[in-house]
């Protein structure tokens, strides 16, 4: 039967691992494997220096699942390389209350955990939800869509497929159906916020309002602010090949 590794960068407690992993179960076999605290915006961090332990725990519907005190990436080398029974069929890292778009890719610790999964064979989907400041996130359509394209991969099985996708937060009746996107760009707000300690020692917040983004047609960007739900075939190749040429150029001689 095909398993599915479901993991998270918010914890195995997060109600978007919880609403996923109901979803997900009418799909294949699910194991739970996550962090026991939020990594978010923890990036891919792989646990060098000290020893990973895994636990395990009951979920809020009573179901058992296994924490780690490593991070996402953490997680899906630890189900692959043997704490599960079997190497998993499908990585999904999710579901995150916050979209992951554009440059946010080099933060998320949702993506990453995805990553590290496609990194090492295993088809990956990380799945984000939008959320608003003034409701609760109601995970439901979030976790339809993940279970929906979590049935598409394993039917298609592609060779290698990692997906990033974001959910709107609106009621899936109203959800204007599912684009397929590019990364788009992100305007972050940061702001550098300086206080003091009660010694009297400065500290900082790197704080500001949240990110807004370019909405250029095709971008995931774009997707989610027309009400679609946004999925985008990611790869890892970072090279700038416009630069490769002039870097030849340069004079490089070493002394
Ligand atoms: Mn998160």
């Amino acid at each position: 039967m095909t398993l599915i590794l479901l993991t998270n960068d918010d914890g195995v407690n997060s109600p978007g691992l919880l609403a996923l992993k109901q979803a997900v179960s009418a799909v294949g076999e699910v194991a739970v494997l996550a962090p026991d605290h939020n990594w978010s915006a923890g990036g891919h961090a792989k646990t060098m220096h000290k020893p990973l332990r895994v636990q395990e725990v009951t979920l809020a519907d009573g179901s058992s699942g296994l924490a780690t005190n490593g991070g996402p990436s953490d997680c899906v080398a630890l189900a692959r390389l043997g704490v599960l029974p079997r190497t998993p069929d499908l990585v999904i890292s999710g579901i995150n209350p916050g979209s992951n778009v554009a440059q946010d890719m080099t933060y998320s610790g949702t993506v990453a955990a995805a990553l590290e999964g496609w990194l090492s064979g295993i088809p990956s989907i990380a799945l984000s939800l939008t959320v608003r400041e003034d409701i609760p996130p109601d995970f439901r359509c979030a976790a339809r869509v993940g279970a929906l394209l979590a049935r598409q991969v394993l039917e298609h099985s592609p060779a290698r497929v990692l997906l990033n996708v974001n959910v709107p937060s609106v009621p899936c009746e109203e959800i204007a159906g599912i684009e397929i996107t590019r990364l788009g760009q992100r305007i972050y707000r940061d702001r550098l916020v300086e206080r003091r300690d009660p010694r009297g020692r400065k500290y900082y917040w790197i704080g500001g309002d949240p990110p807004d983004g370019v909405g250029d047609e095709g971008t995931d960007v774009a997707a989610l602010a027309a009400g679609r739900v946004s999925v985008t075939p990611l790869q890892l190749d970072l090279t700038c090949y416009e630069l490769i040429g002039e870097l030849r150029g340069w004079n490089l001689s070493i002394g």
